[in-house]
């Protein structure tokens, strides 16, 4: 079975092997010199002034930010489920929250955070993801924190890249947290987050807020290569073992390029068969498409040509489908899953098959990736 879901994504079977030895004991300089490497390969990776790893999933990293960088008033972007999820994450830990709400395919407009941010001085924080991947849309992220800078620079910029670190470049210079999970782009098993912080972010840190999640204490550890409670060694050692594979695979930039190239030639060839793509702005790391058929060609895909593709939740159940496009992904792999949304389509009787998409696909692809 092809897994083509948007998270978890396949995780690379030297990365399996990496993860299969014996159980280290965190509290040793052999593991120290596997953190310090990782957290080198980190800061390639983020650009940011700092970097920390969690034993946690990546709401755990949305909250260690949203706690430690929010002491006042949270501004989150809800245009999907993850979204929403930081405005709860506010009022849970009992900060007051502003939200701007839009459909799911719809992105926030600079504008409208520049409008919220100046009818409410009590914001001190924003939070926002890059890719949005209940309805798989982009954020434009860095064109809002520049805005909200120049408005008020004490604003911490907090932005969600959980499915956006390990996709494309991404221009920090206004972000000031940067999340990512293990699971999505990183190709890992789930259970470990990392955040990138900007030197305005640590400052605003302090000591920190919070007890398992107190970014300070962290910070204090991770700096001297360790961590403040038990370190998850397996996927640590799993997380260099993916970086250095990136490494050797042509490094952080080619992996970008085959990842814009796959994404965009996906879209060429799922519209040259008549579908739609759902979101107004498209990300990178996955191809959703809104469909009346949606359930139907999932499980075709399923049951019939081995690829599992993920749905859509809430209001978009069983209406989207979502194609991942996030890590190291061989081109025959992803052709077999539009030819399979073909062959899917056909058996529907929506369409004769006659190998437009897995043609365009190629044609778009190996142009694109400069093969
Ligand atoms: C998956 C995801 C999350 C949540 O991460 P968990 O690992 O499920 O806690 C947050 N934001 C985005 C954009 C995601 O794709």
């Amino acid at each position: 079975m092809l897994l083509f879901t948007p998270g978890p994504t396949p995780v690379p079977q030297n990365v399996r092997n990496a993860m299969s030895d014996e159980t280290m004991h965190h509290r040793t300089p052999e593991f120290e010199a596997i953190f310090e490497k990782t957290r080198k390969h980190l800061f390639n990776l983020f650009g940011s002034d700092e970097v920390v790893m969690l034993a946690s999933s990546g709401t755990g990293a949305m909250e260690a930010a949203v706690v430690n960088l929010c002491h006042n008033t949270l501004l989150n972007v809800n245009s999907g489920k993850f979204g929403e999820r930081f405005g709860k994450i506010a009022l849970a830990h009992g900060l007051k929250n502003v939200t701007i709400s839009n459909e799911w395919d719809t992105p926030v407009s600079v504008q409208e955070v520049v409008e919220a941010v100046k009818n409410n001085s009590d914001i001190d924080a924003i939070a926002i993801q890059i890719s949005e991947s209940a309805g798989g849309l982009r954020h434009p992220v860095e064109a809002i924190a520049k805005a909200v800078k120049e408005i008020n620079q004490n604003i911490m910029i907090i932005a969600d890249g959980i499915t956006a670190v390990g996709v494309e470049k991404i221009d920090i210079a206004n972000i000031d947290c940067l999340i990512a999970g293990s699971q999505k782009a990183l190709m890992l098993p789930p259970g470990l987050a990392i955040l990138g912080l900007s030197n305005a972010a640590i400052e605003k840190i302090g000591k920190g807020r919070g007890y398992y999640f107190n970014l300070a204490t962290e910070i204090k550890s991770q700096r001297k290569n360790t961590t403040a409670w038990t370190a998850a060694t397996t996927l640590t050692i799993g997380l260099l073992e993916i970086l250095e594979t990136i490494e050797r695979n042509g490094g952080l930039e080619k992996l970008y390029e085959e990842t814009a190239a796959r994404a965009s030639a996906v879209i060429c060839a799922l519209q040259a068969i008549g579908l739609h793509i759902y979101p107004k702005t498209p990300a990178l790391s996955m191809t959703t498409v809104d469909d009346e058929n949606a359930s139907q060609i999932r499980k075709i895909l399923k049951t019939d040509f081995g690829v599992n593709v993920a749905g859509g939740q809430d209001h978009l159940d069983g209406k989207i489908f979502r194609i991942n496009q996030m890590g190291l992904i061989a081109p025959y792999e992803i052709s077999w899953v539009v030819n399979s949304v073909e062959l899917a389509l056909a058996k529907l009787g929506r369409r004769d098959y006659d190998g437009t998409a897995n043609r365009v696909f190629n044609e778009n692809y190996f142009k694109l990736a400069g093969k």
